[in-house]
């Protein structure tokens, strides 16, 4: 509707003032007991929240659209609305209206967006909620990523955009702001806004000035030079971290003074995993369900803590490439297995432990009420137990840990001597600090409860003092209290008494002693409340100075917890230290699927072995039936390489793990169908990013490359892909291919680091029984009819089927393979980089000449032919023109 700001009504002018400040959010703006939304605003938030849209007279024809609610329930319309991608600006009223003349004044005090969402209670405390800023520069990206509910703050840069998605989805930010040139690199926003539910938006030119950046910086760190910081390699990452700090400044409207270090990193420290391996390893969350139960991290999680849950998800996000970080962490793993009685000891001091990273934001943000004390002390009282403990164990990691860990004894005795133990959540109401903490605290207490006993004792002594017998203290809403002299014994009225009252039969005094005592007891309720929100507040200030100590500790606490979790998840689930080389040597003996093992029943699981190397074991090519448990196999493969790359001991009897730079998969049915590609096109995509990104250490897993197309197509792809591989001069990646294409085992002849595997099956009559045992050699047959049979398809169909398959056999359709191609015995060296290679240069079927047909048609002998043969030959002699 249109607005002219001049007639409306002065409060509503006040309105759209602050609104033109804060366009692009929701303005939840004050009024009484509600936050109101008007016009836009209210039309939007009336839908999304499922609210009734009302009006309000506004100075203008029409009423304006409006919406509300109630204050005391704002926290759950805002996080409805800020999950939903949207940002929330919230107006409060900032004097007392009693006070206030005309009206009164508003001002913004926070704004909530997804990526900045304080309510520890509505996030997930087992994740982190982070906030990415992407700053697209010279072709670079730099990358800054935060999470202001525990402080964690870290920066990066990236020189492509398949990169910058691979930390998209490590971190999987509810948030990304950037720069506007971030919004035409080419990026799909869209896929990353509606797949990913990222609410994505460009911010002002003016957030990303270098000088913005540095001086933000430099502030807020207290320092003079960002070089201390290690920053000084990092131009655009600065500027990312620059703007985000300063956005976050400007939404948060606090000191920030939990984000106490940044942290500089290089994507080359960490394994790479891209986002559909994430996904198709299902390392957080499964693919289908996108539930955490069925993935790796449900089995390894076996925390105690929030701060430990939130640990391992991001050492699972980020497995290490460096043996000796590696070992370090395996070193702890072994002790804390060894130890079961330390470590169970640990376990439940772990237990009680509350989420101490999003309390101290709590704290410094001066959000964190009594309550959050008492749960604070609560958890400080377990650490001098795990120090004790701590002097058992040598692993240097965990003395590290030990190190890293303060008791924190100070803040502990603070809390026990000052915080009732049980609270109130509020800090208006007071009764919550404790007696013996503050003097006047417990004299104006006292004043409450026991202001009777003291009235009754100036009444005493005032009759002794005087002599009047009947001397009473009472008490009216004119004179508050009295004392009263009944007229036979006016003459006994001391000097210091002053009349207040003549009655009948009697006269009413007060004295200064009196009135004082008066004071202290109507005052005391409001003074005191006032008084222990103050004490409250400096104990909270207090606490937040000692910030620093309290994240290390919390980091400390995670750690432990990661480890402990990892040693009782190798223990219970029987498995075993890897060693480390790096070599290239992966030698798995007994690798058991570490998901898979758990959701069949007890012991059912058969156990393979797996060697690869870089000499004549790159590639194994795997073949089977269907349901045989080729993909299990292979996904296992990269579990356990994963595991052991972040420390973890691995389910198998033993295992030499090579380190491997990156993980590819590429598995099945693609879930982004979604986006509108064809199934085919979604797997070439990913085929051409493996085959550009993987080096000679990656690991690959390729099921089922080809099979989107045409079979001699999807044949022809297979093998020249893993031609391509197998190349240690262009490639020579170890790889686990599997197929249905029988055909490629003749590579392992024709190649000298192709090696056939197959998923054994015994046939039982008509039947098949599945072995899951992996073998040397390939595959005779698929057994898909048996597998359908399997599977339930009705029997005039099998029978069919049968029939068909022993004609379409005898017409010898399927031996394509005694048509193809050698291979050229010396790979093209000279293509080394994997950006030159022309992928259908080797063509595998010569072209049929029309009169090679001409002549095959007259050679039949149609006499001897059935109908069916006949068929059968046509459709062949079809497929070559
Ligand atoms: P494929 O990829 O060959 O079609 P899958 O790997 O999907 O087969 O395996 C099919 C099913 O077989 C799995 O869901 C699992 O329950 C079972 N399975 C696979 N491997 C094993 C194994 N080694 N031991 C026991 N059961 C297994």
């Amino acid at each position: 509707m249109e607005i002219n700001i001049d007639e409306l009504t002065p409060m509503m002018q006040k309105y759209m003032e602050t609104k033109q400040e804060y366009k692009d959010c929701i303005l939840f703006y004050r009024l009484g007991d509600f936050y109101e939304m008007f016009f836009e605003d209210a039309l939007t938030a009336s839908r999304e929240l499922e609210i009734t849209l009302t009006g309000k007279s506004c100075g203008l024809k029409e009423r304006a659209p409006m919406c509300g609610v109630p204050f005391h329930a704002v926290e759950g319309y805002l996080n409805k609305l800020v999950s939903k991608g949207y940002k929330v600006a919230i107006c409060e009223q900032v004097e007392d209206p009693k006070q206030a003349k005309g009206l009164v004044k508003r001002e913004v005090t926070r704004i909530v967006t997804p990526g900045t969402n304080l309510d520890t209670y509505a996030l997930d405390e087992t994740k982190n909620n982070y906030i990415m800023c992407v700053v697209y520069v010279d072709n670079k990206y730099g990358v800054s990523v935060a999470d202001v509910t525990t402080g964690a703050y870290y920066v990066t840069e990236l020189d492509s955009e398949r990169k910058l998605l691979d930390e998209i989805s490590k971190y999987m930010p509810s948030e990304i702001i950037s720069n506007e040139a971030f919004f035409v690199s080419g990026i799909d926003l869209e896929d990353l806004r509606h797949r990913l539910g990222i609410t994505i938006y460009a911010l002002d030119a003016w957030y990303f000035g270098d000088e913005l950046a540095v001086t933000t910086l430099q502030e807020h760190f207290h320092v003079a030079s960002l070089d201390g910081l290690g920053l000084a390699d990092y131009n655009c990452g600065v500027i990312a971290a620059g703007a985000l700090l300063k956005y976050l400044y400007e939404t948060q409207k606090t000191t920030l003074d939990h984000m106490t270090a940044i942290e500089p990193y290089s994507t080359g420290k960490f394994m790479v995993l891209d986002s559909s391996t994430r996904r198709n390893l299902e390392l957080v969350e499964t693919l289908r369900e996108k539930q955490k139960r069925g993935s790796l991290l449900w089995v390894l999680d076996k925390t105690k803590t929030a701060m430990g849950a939130r640990l391992l998800r991001a050492y699972l996000e980020q497995p290490l490439i460096d043996k000796k970080q590696i070992e370090a962490r395996l070193d702890a793993v072994e002790e804390l297995k060894g130890n079961m009685i330390g470590r169970e000891e640990l376990r439940e001091y772990l237990n009680p432990i509350y989420d101490l990273e999003r309390l101290i934001s709590r704290v410094v943000y001066q959000t964190a009420n009594p309550r959050d004390l008492i749960a604070f002390r609560s958890s400080l009282e377990m650490l001098p137990a795990i120090k004790t403990l701590l002097q058992d164990f040598e692993s240097p990691l965990l003395m590290e840990l030990d190190e890293q860990l303060d008791d924190l004894k100070d803040i502990y005795e603070l809390i026990c001597a000052s915080i009732e133990e049980e609270p109130p959540i509020s800090i208006r109401e007071g009764g919550m600090i404790k007696s013996g903490y503050n003097e006047q605290v417990d004299h104006l207490r006292n004043a409450k409860t026991e202001g009777k006993n003291w009235l009754a004792k100036i009444e005493e002594e005032e009759r002794e003092k005087t002599g009047i017998k009947n001397l009473r203290i009472k008490f009216n809403k004119v004179f508050g209290y009295y004392l009263e002299v009944t007229n036979s014994y006016k003459d006994l009225v001391p000097e210091y008494y002053t009349r207040k009252q003549t009655l009948t039969n009697a006269e009413r005094y007060i004295t200064p002693e009196l009135k004082e005592l008066e004071e202290t007891i109507l005052g005391a309720e409001d003074k005191l409340t006032a008084l222990e929100y103050d004490i409250f507040c400096q104990i909270r200030n207090t606490i937040a100075d000692q910030v620093v100590r309290i994240q290390h500790t919390a980091k400390a606490i995670a750690g432990l917890d990661v480890f402990a979790s990892l040693a009782v998840v190798a223990e219970q689930s029987n498995y075993a230290r890897p060693k480390i080389n790096e070599k290239g040597v992966l030698d798995i003996k007994g690798g058991r699927h570490p998901v898979v093992e758990k959701m069949i029943d007890n012991d059912m699981f058969i156990a393979n072995d797996t060697y690869l190397d870089n000499k004549n074991n790159r590639i194994a090519i795997i073949t089977g039936p269907n349901m045989a448990g080729k993909s299990t196999y292979m996904r296992q493969n990269a579990l356990i390489v994963l595991m052991a790359q972040i420390g973890s001991f691995v389910p198998v009897q033993s295992a030499n793990i090579g380190i491997v730079d990156r993980i590819f998969t590429r598995v099945g049915a693609s879930d982004d169908l979604a986006s509108g590609q064809s199934t085919f096109m979604v797997e070439m995509n990913e085929v051409a990013n493996i085959l550009r990104n993987a080096t000679g250490s990656s690991l690959l897993i390729l099921d089922e490359i080809g099979r989107g197309t045409s079979t001699i197509d999807g044949l022809s792809i297979a093998w020249a892909v893993v031609e391509y591989i197998s190349n240690p001069k262009i490639l020579g990646a170890k790889t686990l291919f599997a197929t249905h294409y029988h055909e490629l085992t003749e590579l392992e002849g024709k190649l000298s680091n192709v090696n056939n595997y197959c998923i054994a099956v015994k046939e039982k009559g008509d039947d098949i029984v599945f072995l899951r045992k992996i073998v040397s050699g390939g595959a005779d047959r698929s057994y898909g009819i048996q597998v359908a049979k399997l599977a339930g398809v009705p029997d005039p169909v099998i029978e069919r089927a049968k029939v068909i398959c022993e004609e379409l056999e005898r017409a010898n359709m399927s031996n394509l393979a005694a048509n193809l191609p050698e291979i050229p015995t010396q790979h093209k060296a000279k293509q080394k980089h994997p950006d030159d290679v022309d992928l259908a240069q080797m063509s595998l079927f010569d072209t049929v000449k029309d009169d090679d047909i001409i002549d095959e048609i007259r050679a039949i002998d149609l006499t001897n032919m059935t109908p069916f043969e006949a068929m059968n030959k046509l459709y062949e002699i079809q497929n070559k023109i």
